[in-house]
């Protein structure tokens, strides 16, 4: 099974992808994770996008795309992928279709996680004091939060058009988001 967990950042899409993996195998697929990896390691792609994250922008779908792809095989093998902050734009989920469809795969299920403004930017604040991310602090989040709702919001249209879309109430308790998350997928597996 290939499904992707959507929402604004800090909506709870890691923590929810986490416990999936724990309990069915599954590979998390996190775009943000392998960012930050490849700027870690100072690899040549790190250094390219570490500037477009310190911005909250979006990096290049090319980039992502490619980092996805790469990915796949060892998903297929597990069971299935957890997409985490992939696809962010129109363009990533056509080609995500696509190279899912060569391969004989496809996207089972879409669970959107609905959490409001104002409680993204508490949650934020908190994660900032706890961890530091540098892309958490507050002005660099509007920026993220303007790219989510200008780029990947219209995803929601493409998916729920092909059916796959199930929203969830993202402003619940982690466990009663997972219990809805597990109630979802009961209906998909
Ligand atoms: P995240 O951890 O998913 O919030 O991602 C952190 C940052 O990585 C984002 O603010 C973007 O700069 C970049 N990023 C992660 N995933 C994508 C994606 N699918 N498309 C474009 N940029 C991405």
């Amino acid at each position: 099974m290939n499904l992707i967990l959507f929402g604004p950042p800090a909506a709870g899409k890691g923590t929810q992808a986490k416990r999936l993996v724990e309990q069915r195998g599954m590979v998390q697929l996190s775009t943000g994770d392998m960012l930050r990896a490849a700027i870690a390691s100072g690899s040549e792609l790190g250094q390219k996008v570490k500037g477009v994250l310190d911005r909250g922008d979006l990096v290049t779908d090319e980039i992502v795309i490619a980092l996805i792809e790469d990915r796949l095989p060892e998903a297929e093998a597990a069971g299935g992928a957890i997409f985490d902050g992939f696809p962010r734009t129109v363009p990533q989920a056509e080609a995500l279709d696509a190279m899912l469809a060569k391969r004989g795969q496809k996207i089972d299920s879409v669970l959107r996680l609905k959490v409001d403004e104002p409680a993204l930017i508490e949650r934020i604040s908190k994660r900032f004091a706890e961890q530091g991310r540098p892309d958490d602090n507050p002005e660099v989040f509007v920026t993220r939060l303007a790219a989510y709702n200008a780029q990947t919001a219209p995803l929601l249209p493409y998916y729920r058009e092909q059916g796959k879309l199930t929203e969830l109430d993202g402003m619940a308790s982690v466990e009663t988001v997972a219990g809805s998350i597990d109630a979802a997928l009961s209906v998909v597996a």
